[in-house]
């Protein structure tokens, strides 16, 4: 018996990177991922790549910010089996630029992609949760959720936000044994990082080896990125809570870059 025995987990992003490896490391405890990624192709090979070792995935289309596409998402899901046990609200981009040149359109891009979506795929899968008096929601923070850097502004305001939605959840949820966590990553080695390295150098005028050890790694406490694995094993615990004694929290993954 594997902790997530026919649990079903919609992941939002896990077409790549941290959502890819929590879709992975779901599976492999016997879990059912629901990959739901903007990008089809590379959902499907996720979904793929679970199938070939012997699991069950099912990968949708999903822009986050398109209600009608969440809610279709969610519905499909339910179609195919029945139930939602457990969200991870994790798909997210990011933009770096100071406030003073940041586009609006960019602003609100970002945080369209990280509140909005998370607010959506919550919304959607709540009824079935509620119903069924199961759930296990977990948003993707950053330790961004709680400490700040120059240049990314929605992103800072958006993982911040997840935190408020995440509490409230916890509240409301609770007498339908639904909880609510955020994990917070440090930097992670992911295309979505590996874009902003060339792009904070150009930003802060410096070389491509110094953004790693200077900006990204340099509060950590022994200069290490965090690993998809790491975040995958924080979200996981959340993800298998017996009860709601873990909700409205959040746990930092980091190195010590943060300490709370
Ligand atoms: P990634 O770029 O590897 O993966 C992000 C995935 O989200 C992609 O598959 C992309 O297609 C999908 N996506 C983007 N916009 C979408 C939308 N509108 N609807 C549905 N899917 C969409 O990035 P990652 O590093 O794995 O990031 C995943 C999450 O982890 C993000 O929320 C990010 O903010 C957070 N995070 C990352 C780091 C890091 O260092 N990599 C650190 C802290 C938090």
């Amino acid at each position: 018996m594997s902790r997530f025995d026919g649990r079903v987990a919609i992941v939002t992003g896990a077409a790549s990177g941290i959502g890819k490896e929590i879709a992975l490391r779901l599976a492999a405890e016997g879990g059912i991922p629901v990959i739901a990624d903007l990008n089809l192709d590379a959902a499907n090979k996720t979904a793929a790549e679970i199938k070939a070792k012997g699991g069950d995935a099912f990968a949708v289309a999903m822009n986050v910010t398109d209600e009608a596409e969440v809610e279709k998402g969610v519905a499909d899901t339910i179609a195919k089996y029945g139930k939602i046990d457990i969200l991870v609200s994790n798909a997210g981009i990011q933009i770096v630029k100071p406030i003073v040149d940041f586009p609006f359109a960019d602003w609100k891009k970002l945080l369209s992609i990280h509140l909005d979506g998370a607010f959506l795929t919550t919304k959607a899968c709540l009824k079935h949760m509620y119903k069924a008096k199961y759930g296990r929601v977990v948003y993707m923070g950053s330790v961004h959720s709680k400490e700040a850097s120059k240049l990314k502004a929605p992103y800072v305001t958006a993982k911040h936000g997840l935190i408020g939605l995440s509490k409230v959840l916890a509240k409301e949820g609770a007498e339908f044994n639904v909880s609510s966590n955020v994990v917070c990553p440090g930097f992670v080695r992911t295309p979505l990082v590996e874009k902003q390295i060339p792009e904070q150098a150009a930003e802060l005028k410096i070389s491509e080896a110094d953004v790693i050890k200077n900006v990204m790694l340099k509060d950590t406490i022994d200069g290490q990125f965090t690993t998809t694995d790491d975040v995958a094993d924080a979200v996981l615990f959340y993800a298998a809570a017996r009860n709601t004694v873990h909700s409205g929290q959040s746990a930092v993954v980091s190195h010590g870059w943060f300490m709370q």
